[in-house]
């Protein structure tokens, strides 16, 4: 009866604008006991989830940070009085909203959110739009019950100072846009690394939007977001879609995976961006052996994804055959 569905989807649409989700999930592959903990889902089935994988099958899973203890927070160095005062409102207003979550700013920490400001011809890779963020998520385990263990574990935030106009000439943001910005790509580094299709959201990728936010924070008018508050509401790690790999694809992620782990690599943490996924260890010098997943999110078919394994990744993964012959 898949038509009656799309018709009435259809009706739907017409009447209220309902835009279907596009996190490649849906609520409904949850068990019923993790549904009604979600008073209100938001735009929460937008989130492209994270990337495990176990066997032959991708897992799909939701990540953010443990609510159990403050979640270290470094400011810049450089910030002004007026920067720390907006950092402190954007993180003060976060933990107000609901989502149960608590910051602890901090000198220096590996673990935690770092946040950098960032001006036209600093010597750093310049944020696109008015920042970015990423977030990586710690594995600690493999599927039980629908659940893994895992959790936000880093994230690292930079905002920008300035804008390019028209001309490209870099112009100083208002604080309307910055303030809002900041709620934004901190909303990015407590695990909605996406985009809301649709709605008032924060998390949209309308500056418009973002800028109105960043007003009523300002004002003291925000009250949080519906979306984040639906991922705070289910524990970290719940598995929401799974498929079936390739045997080619599962059999060299698996043994890419068994070598990382035979090497003592710190991990597997995994992460979301804009176009795609990836899963990846750390050296002990920092430096990062990966598998890119492309395209993000998945379609039904597993099939078409391109696994991609950075030079180290690619390495590692020669050296272990080469031990097994
Ligand atoms: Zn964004």
């Amino acid at each position: 009866m898949h038509w009656i569905h799309a018709v009435a989807c259809w009706v739907v649409l017409l009447l209220l604008g309902c835009v279907p989700s596009r996190g490649g999930w849906g609520f409904e592959s949850l068990p019923q006991s993790l549904q009604v903990q979600v008073k209100n889902q938001g735009r929460l089935a937008d989130l492209a989830p994270q990337p495990w994988v176990e066997g032959m099958d991708l897992f799909l899973f939701l990540c953010r940070w443990e609510t159990d203890a403050p979640v270290p927070v470094v400011f810049p160095e450089d910030a002004s009085l007026a920067e720390r005062e907006m950092l402190r409102v954007v993180l003060r207003n976060w933990a107000r909203s609901g989502l149960g979550i608590r910051f602890r700013e901090t000198e220096a920490s590996s673990r935690g959110i770092q946040i950098k400001f960032v001006s036209a011809g600093d010597p750093v890779a310049i944020p696109q739009g008015a920042g970015d963020a990423l977030a990586d998520c710690r594995v600690k385990s493999e599927v039980q019950d629908g659940q893994l263990e895992a959790s936000l574990e880093f994230a690292s935030v930079y905002l920008r100072r300035d804008q390019d106009d028209w001309l490209g000439r870099p112009q100083p943001m208002s604080w309307d846009e910055r303030y809002g910005t900041a709620l934004h790509e901190l909303g990015h580094a407590l695990g909605f690394s996406s985009h809301v299709a649709r709605g008032g959201s924060v998390m949209t990728r309308s500056p418009e939007v973002v800028r109105r936010v960043g007003a009523e924070l300002q004002s003291g008018d925000w009250s949080g977001d519906e979306t984040l508050r639906a991922l705070y509401s289910l524990p970290s790690g719940t598995v929401v879609g799974t498929r079936v790999l390739p045997g080619a694809s599962a059999e060299r992620v698996k043994r890419w995976l068994a070598g990382a782990e035979a090497l003592g690599l710190q991990g597997p943490y995994t992460r979301v961006g804009d176009r795609g996924s990836r899963i990846f260890y750390r050296g002990a010098l920092g430096e990062t052996f990966a598998v890119a997943i492309r395209p993000w999110p998945p379609g039904e078919e597993a099939g078409s994804l391109k696994w991609v394994l950075n030079a180290r990744a690619e390495q590692q993964l020669k050296g272990s055959s080469r031990t097994e012959e």
